[in-house]
């Protein structure tokens, strides 16, 4: 039977570096990290629990890197560069064969986006992952959810639906132990691993500091997590529904209820942010966007207006009718004033 020291050990311990700034890492009572002069640190947290946040049954290497995947998104979506992150691991027992590809696929994810495991707890129980990531910004130049003003643009990365398609591919899979992180990441566009080894937007993230007024990553849902940026700067999104990105792979899968998932599935862990029309002609003419954009594309959905909520335009229903100027907040499509007699204040906000 394998100790909690020998666990730690075999599994977590012993990886290179893919960052700097990490004086020590896992072994010691705390992990020592020291940022470049002029950066602040940007710390996010998430806790994932088995048949809770991801299918238990997923094969391990999918389930770490995953793990990894999501958390560091968030520190895309505030322009951070990736430095340090901990795992609280608890597990029901210590089966080495499932540790052997967790920490397998941990450690590509690692790699893939340039952060160090520098620590982390063990313990016994129900299994949930717990991952906390560390990164760091330029000193006032941090995207947050603050800053979205009226007539400034919103934009979204990528593609949306895709993860929201694949997680009903993978629900209705017989066997999920046997599929592979390897065979997945020489698919990224498949619509199984935008759901199961989603790609951060990393570089994205850390050009639009320079860019964009606010952003967000799209774990929940574009309305969804729009309406955080929205609320948050105080003004209210219109969305057109017929610009939103849908993948190749997306079409051709076609659900029934393809705008649907585009606008409120959610885990495409996309970046949605706002700009000024001005910052976005700008943008586009970045040699380094260009660059960027030619792998993830960059599309205008909406525009932000003075107000509170986010309005959808032109949502048709599965018989092809038009809801035009429904507003369309998590499950509710409630009702609204439609979007050629949009006013201020006709938006529904739920929180108010
Ligand atoms: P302490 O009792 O001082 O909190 P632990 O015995 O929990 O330390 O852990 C010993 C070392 O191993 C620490 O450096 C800790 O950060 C690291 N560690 C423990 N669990 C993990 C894990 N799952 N992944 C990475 N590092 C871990
Ligand atoms: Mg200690």
């Amino acid at each position: 039977m394998l100790s909690e020291f020998d666990l730690i050990h075999r599994y977590f311990s012993g990886w290179e570096s893919y960052s700097d700034g990490v004086l020590l890492g896992v072994g010691d009572d705390c992990a020592l990290l020291k940022p470049a002069a002029g950066t602040v640190l940007a710390v996010s947290t998430d806790t994932m629990v088995a048949g809770v946040h991801f299918f238990a049954d997923t094969a391990a290497a999918i389930i770490g890197y995953r793990a990894l995947a999501v958390s560091v998104s968030d520190l895309a979506a505030m322009g951070a560069a990736p430095m340090a992150f901990t795992l609280s691991l608890t597990l029901p027992n210590a089966d080495e064969i499932w540790l052997e590809a967790f920490s397998r696929g941990l450690r590509l994810a690692a790699a893939a986006f340039g952060i160090s495991l520098v620590g982390g707890d063990t313990t016994r129980g129900p299994l949930t992952i717990g991952v906390q990531v560390i990164g760091t910004n330029p000193s006032g130049e941090s995207l947050t959810r603050r800053g979205a003003k009226p007539e400034q643009l919103i934009c979204v990365s990528g593609s949306l639906g895709d993860a929201g398609a694949g997680l009903r591919q993978a629900d209705s899979l017989m066997d999920r132990s046997r599929l592979s992180l390897e065979m997945l990441r020489q698919a990224p566009d498949s619509l199984l691993a935008r759901f199961l080894c989603p790609t951060p937007r990393l570089a994205l993230g850390q050009l639009l500091r320079h860019y964009a007024s606010a952003c967000i990553d799209i774990s929940d849902g574009l309305v969804a997590d729009l309406a955080h940026i929205m609320k948050a700067s105080g003004v209210a999104a219109i969305v057109e529904s017929d610009r939103l990105p849908l993948s190749a792979a997306l079409r051709q899968f076609n659900p029934p209820d393809i705008t649907r998932l585009a606008l409120a599935a959610g885990d495409d862990y996309e970046l949605c942010f706002t700009i000024a029309a001005s910052r976005w002609q700008a943008l586009q003419a970045d040699e380094n966007f260009i660059r960027l954009s030619a792998s993830v594309p960059v599309t205008v959905v909406g525009k932000v207006v003075a107000g509170s909520g986010v309005v959808v335009t032109g949502v048709t229903n599965a018989q092809g009718d038009c809801l035009q100027g429904d507003c369309l907040q998590g499950e509710c499509l409630a009702p609204v004033t439609g979007y050629q007699h949009f006013a201020p204040g006709d938006i529904n906000d739920p929180d108010q």
